[in-house]
């Protein structure tokens, strides 16, 4: 019996695109178009790499 060594990876595939587009998780940052995890933003607007490089926030 062979298994299908790409099926598994095409569910992750999707169920990353599906996080991915999930506003829930992940926003896209105004200044630098980035997706980036909720945990990641410096606001609901821009991420924290982008605060850090342009506003001076340290983190
Ligand atoms: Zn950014």
């Amino acid at each position: 019996m062979r298994l299908k060594a790409d099926a598994p990876s095409k569910e992750v595939d999707t169920k990353i695109s599906e996080l991915l587009s999930n506003e829930q998780y992940f926003r896209i940052c105004n200044e630098c178009g980035e997706r980036n995890p909720c945990g990641w933003m410096h606001s609901q607007l821009i991420c924290q790499s982008w605060a850090e490089r342009n506003h001076g926030v340290i983190y």
